[in-house]
């Protein structure tokens, strides 16, 4: 058992103005209700949660059902949410919060779903910043001491202050409801919305659960995300193993060919798909040297400034894009066998070094799709019920998936064999087998999992 969690978003539409777009007026209260609520949770973050941290350590003692006593457990996130408004929001029970931290009187009339989900944002971030400075402080490391929590963050829209009405809505009408402020109260707006048959299916099906969508705004655009999450039934890594009939799919995660993926049943392999990135990492490194000679001829660049913005977004969307790619085909595979096991290499880095900056920041570049394809994969296999597992990575590429042996990486240059490092081939010495490199690495992924071979659990020394 598992959960698969997705965001589905909805733009608001801040096109042009004739053709339905939201007016200059409105998308002014969305960045005004985004200030007003970052200077809320600012109130509770930076000063109110902070300078009653051991409140948020307290204890509190309760009677268990299950072992018939009373025992103690941590303050839970909805009795601070109460104590916190009882401290400083002024109602007919309190009328006089402590004085210095009159909520009330700063932030008049905030809807109280507003208010509530300020609290929580609060108390998750001063909570997992006491505990990162508590670890920090058990290191005993002068380095790496968390800094403190930041008030901004996307509002989460609680019910109360976002309202959805598109399934009766004719097309062109529709819209969200929002409750925003305009710099002096609080009251509701129509957002025209861009609302695709796409959206409107993935929000409908019924096995996603769907929660309060967040408000996120940039930029140029603003759009509502809703997170959706499932109940996803999976077999135990365990259990799988001792099944003959298994099947596992291996990946071996590279720069040329991004992935190549095995399937091996019965101790055969009985698919292989090789994912080349179509020029990518030649078309990246062309942009990086643009860059990096950009950077060289400016000179020392200024802080707080960013350069070459476009051409980083492009090579951002470039991975991004090439990611999903890959990942798709790799879940593709998946699919195709269920019960499955997909395994991948636990992550070694290319270390970025020597060589010219272009190559090196390419590197660099390579190193997070790989991270990138690792991560979307998972998760678009899981949600199909495949399990991925980590698997020791030692040696993949050096040893022979036919007889374990060591053996070497050659490539063909002006037609003579050279013997290199990076070699293209790979070949046994002692078998005489030879095989594209990358894929002796992903069938080794195999080895690797059964712990056959060079991969064999050595026996525990004792004493
Ligand atoms: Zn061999």
């Amino acid at each position: 058992m598992g959960q698969a969690t997705r965001t589905t978003k909805l733009l608001l539409d801040l096109g042009k103005r004739d053709q339905g777009g939201a007016n200059t007026d409105k998308r002014a209260a969305l960045d005004a209700t985004a200030l007003e609520l970052t200077q809320a949770r600012a109130f509770y973050i930076i000063d109110f949660f902070l300078a009653h941290a051991d409140k948020l350590a307290e204890r509190v003692s309760y009677y268990s059902e299950k072992h018939l006593q009373m025992r103690e457990r941590a303050i839970s996130a909805n009795e601070l949410l109460s104590w916190a408004e009882a401290c400083t929001v002024v109602t007919q029970d309190h009328p006089d919060p402590w004085p210095g931290w009159n909520f009330s009187a700063r932030f008049p009339d905030l809807p109280f779903a507003y208010r509530r989900s300020v609290i929580k944002d609060a108390i998750g971030k001063v909570r997992s910043y006491l505990s990162q400075r508590a670890t920090w402080e058990k290191s005993g490391k002068k380095k790496g001491k968390p800094g403190l929590p930041g008030a901004n963050d996307h509002p989460t829209l609680y019910q109360g202050t976002c309202e959805l009405s598109l399934e009766e809505a004719k097309g062109g009408e529709r819209f969200a409801r929002l409750k925003v402020y305009d710099g002096k109260r609080w009251q509701w707006v129509n957002y025209p919305v861009v609302c695709s048959r796409y959206f409107q299916q993935r929000q409908r099906e019924p096995a996603w659960e769907q929660q309060s969508p967040t408000l996120v705004l940039s930029k140029q655009t603003a759009a509502l995300h809703f997170p959706q999450t499932k109940q996803i039934q999976a077999k135990k890594v365990k259990e799988s193993k001792l099944d003959p009939e298994l099947v596992t799919v291996a990946v071996d995660l590279n720069v040329k060919h991004l992935a190549v993926i095995t399937v091996r049943q019965h101790q055969q392999i009985i698919e292989t798909v090789f994912v080349t990135d179509h020029g990518l990492d030649q078309q990246r490194y062309r942009h990086l040297k643009r860059i990096a000679r950009k950077q060289w001829l400016s000179g020392k660049p200024v802080a707080g400034e960013h350069s070459n913005q476009q051409l980083w977004r492009h090579v951002w969307r470039m991975n991004e894009d090439a990611a999903r790619k890959v990942a798709c085909s790799i879940a593709r595979v998946c699919a195709q066998y269920p019960g499955c096991v997909l395994l991948f290499e636990r992550l070694r880095k290319i270390k970025p070094k020597g060589a010219s900056k272009s190559r090196r920041m390419n590197r660099k570049q390579a190193n997070h799709l790989r991270g990138k394809i690792n991560q979307y994969a998972r998760e678009k296999a899981f949600l199909a019920g495949t399990v991925t597992v980590e698997v020791n990575p030692h040696g993949t590429s050096q040893y022979c998936a036919r007889c374990g042996q060591l053996g070497e990486r050659f490539s063909y240059r002006a037609g003579s064999r050279i013997k290199v490092k990076w070699g293209k081939l790979f070949w046994c010495p002692h078998c005489h087998y030879e095989a594209n490199a990358d894929f002796n690495a992903s069938v080794n992924g195999h080895h690797s999992f059964f712990q056959e071979f060079h991969w064999k659990t050595r026996p525990k020394r004792s004493g």
